[in-house]
């Protein structure tokens, strides 16, 4: 089956290129995610180590329309996919010591998914930081959710739109 992601890839790169609205928003989803990473990874740190059940190895991740957005409006291009692997086998970007990209390149998906375990983590910790993760993993969805909603618009007033 022929390969269906440069077309993809194609039309995000539009979508970037035509919308400052969509540029800006990506800027400030990499920003946040970028802040959060160290929070989650404390947390990670304690619970993953020893996770029966590693969530990587069981769903091979690729990025949605909004995903290569974000990479493209940061200007990378996304990494080379393995397309022969199925959707349950472990991912392709999972290396021996957890996932080989950055959180900001990660599919949103991954930085979404928080297991049983991490929940925990996050809940047994002091109730301000709690607060705090929980506020700035709010955030991250209320940008994620404008930048879905955006390119919604974007895509249905067409690329030459004045508005974006
Ligand atoms: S995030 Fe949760 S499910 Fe995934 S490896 Fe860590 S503990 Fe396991
Ligand atoms: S992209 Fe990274 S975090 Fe997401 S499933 Fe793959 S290895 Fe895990």
């Amino acid at each position: 089956m022929a390969c269906q992601w440069p077309p993809v890839i194609r039309r995000a790169q539009e979508v970037v290129k035509a919308s400052e609205k969509v540029r800006a928003l990506a800027r400030e989803l990499k920003e946040i995610i970028s802040r959060l990473d160290p929070l989650i990874e404390t947390y990670t740190a304690k619970v993953c180590p020893t996770c029966q059940d590693v969530c990587c190895s069981q769903t091979n991740a690729y990025h949605d329309f909004a995903d290569l957005v974000l990479l493209l409006a940061a200007g990378h291009r996304p990494p080379p996919y393995e397309h022969h692997r199925r959707l349950l086998d472990p991912c392709q970007f999972m290396g021996a010591k957890g996932c080989i990209l950055p959180r900001w390149q990660r599919p949103y998906r991954c930085t979404w998914y928080f297991c049983s375990p991490l929940v925990e983590a996050m809940e047994a910790q002091p109730p301000k930081r709690y607060r705090r993760i929980l506020a700035q993993i709010s955030h991250m969805q209320t940008i994620r959710r404008e930048l879905l909603e955006t390119l919604q618009a974007v895509l249905k007033r067409g690329l030459d739109s004045p508005l974006f």
